[in-house]
């Protein structure tokens, strides 16, 4: 029997789908392919980043169909791209509440209200904090939670560096630091490693890494707005100390995204969603959970992308059933993914193409040249190759350029290639936007902000 008397009801969804790693892109491709035309909420930054968390990975070794490998955030664009091409309608922002008491269900952000007849929840799950009493206070001065993320920027090259954490985020992390640190400090509470063997021989036989077992963070310590050590105590004996480290790099587990759904949805103990045994449907008829935030096991790329298949199968057939699916045929024939408006132009730009009348560059020479020669504002991004919220910032970012074309100056640096400009503007993270006018600095955003903030930057500063 259908749970609904009025059957298509055209201000109501088919679908709705939370978050946008490898299970939300996955169940967008096969519900948009269904004809349903999900509606997905990517997320922004309330539990990781659109894309999810290979966005903050380098190399993914293990995904089918890449014998080379793939970088997490070039695999992410792709699902994205692939999801858009089937009329998936992908909306970069968080979900603030869900009401699953009543039918259709009501997903809101900050921006809309939206009503669904079916939902897929796959918001993932987020890096843990340890909480110590300076960890605000130096967060993004030397803490992060995202060694792949961070790790190129100047601060820590030839530093020495420290790892908290024991499992394969732990190991893989210490691993890709010594590209950059003199040295890394991996701290393991106990006297063993939970990372694979694998991942265990590469962080022992590494002489960059020295593995200090038994050991615990107390707090972390700086001078100025610099972290420069970490108050560490043994967990055995409650020997007490300081190890001289410029950066600390987190890689304690997560914990899945599941606040929303609390007291909605069965949740375990730890808060996974709880979904019935071999499926991915939840405690509630027409909510399915796919990916990390049901899934305490495999927590990977390709299982994840598993669940969020069958959820957008299962979704369809509900639908169905019920008498609640309303097809969208797409009239015209599901066209290529654009190539994202980028600055590959700049990319390759030689000093003698440099243009002042243009609005886009790139470089260390454009930047010096604009630098002293713009009489327009002047806004810098610094990003480095293997950050994922650079990924998410670009799209985003690209707009607002966009819009004050020929008003601006704007300038990407690749912090791994420019380490020097980098250094000289104190950069401490990727992404980071520096906002400049007669050559002094106005203001400074770190991370990924909303359209709207970077417009009035802009626009208050033209
Ligand atoms: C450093 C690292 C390396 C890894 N390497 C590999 C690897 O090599 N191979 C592999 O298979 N796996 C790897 N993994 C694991 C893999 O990334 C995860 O298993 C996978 O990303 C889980 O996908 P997911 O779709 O469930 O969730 P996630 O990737 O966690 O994505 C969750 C999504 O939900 C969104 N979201 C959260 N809250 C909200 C909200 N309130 N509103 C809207 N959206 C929201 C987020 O923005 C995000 O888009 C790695 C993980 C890490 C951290």
């Amino acid at each position: 029997m259908s749970l609904y008397k009025n059957m298509a009801n055209p201000t109501v969804e088919n679908l709705v789908i939370i978050g946008s790693g490898p299970s939300g892109y996955t169940a967008a491709i096969y519900a948009a392919r269904a004809n349903l035309k999900p509606f997905v909420f990517e997320g922004f930054q309330a539990g990781g980043l659109p894309g999810g968390q290979l966005m903050t990975t380098t190399e993914v070794e293990n995904f089918p169909g890449f014998p080379e490998g793939i970088m997490g955030p070039d695999l992410m664009d792709r699902m994205k791209a692939q999801a858009e091409r089937w009329g998936a309608e992908l909306y970069t922002e968080d979900v603030i509440s869900v009401d699953l008491s009543q039918r259709p269900f009501t997903v809101r952000s900050e921006e809309r209200e939206v009503k669904a007849n079916s939902i897929i929840i796959a918001t993932g799950a987020t890096a843990k904090r340890l909480g110590l009493p300076s960890e605000h206070e130096y967060w993004s001065r030397g803490i992060s939670a995202c060694a792949i993320c961070d790790g190129a920027t100047p601060i820590f090259h030839g530093a020495e560096l420290a790892v908290i954490g024991a499992g394969d985020s732990a190991a893989e992390e210490s691993i890709y630091l010594t590209k950059y640190g003199s040295r890394v400090h991996m701290l393991v509470r106990s006297d063993k490693m939970r990372a694979s063997k694998a991942m265990q021989d590469r962080v022992l036989n590494n002489p960059k890494i020295t593995v200090h077992w038994n050991s615990e963070a107390v707090d972390v310590i700086g001078e100025g707005d610099r972290m420069n050590g970490i108050h560490i105590r043994n967990t055995k004996t409650g020997e007490e100390s300081v190890l001289a480290v410029k950066g600390l790099f987190y890689a304690i587990g997560h914990k899945p995204n599941t606040s929303l759904f609390e007291g909605q949805l069965e949740l375990d103990e730890v808060g996974y969603i709880v979904t019935k045994p071999g499926s991915v449907e939840t405690s509630v008829e027409g909510v399915y959970a796919a990916g990390d935030v049901q899934d305490h096991e495999y927590r990977q790329a390709i299982t994840a992308a598993g669940t969020g298949c069958m959820a957008a199968m299962l979704a369809e057939r509900w639908l169905s059933a019920n008498g609640l699916l309303q097809e969208f045929h797409q009239t015209a024939e599901a066209e290529k993914p654009d190539t994202p408006a980028d600055v590959k132009k700049s990319e390759t730009l030689e000093p003698a193409e440099f243009d002042i009348a243009d609005t886009r560059h790139s470089g260390g020479f454009a930047l010096r040249k604009l630098f002293h020669e713009s009489d327009r504002l002047l806004v810098v991004k610094y990003v480095s190759p293997s950050c994922g919220p650079c990924h998410t910032l670009k799209p985003i970012l690209d707009k607002v350029v966009d819009e004050f074309d020929g008003k601006i100056h704007f300038v990407t640096i690749d912090i791994a290639k420019d380490t020097d400009i980098a250094e000289n503007a104190g950069i401490t993270g990727t992404p980071t936007i520096q906002f400049f006018k007669n050559k002094e600095l106005l203001t400074e955003v770190k991370g990924v902000k909303q359209k709207s903030q970077y417009r009035q930057l802009i626009a208050q500063n033209l």
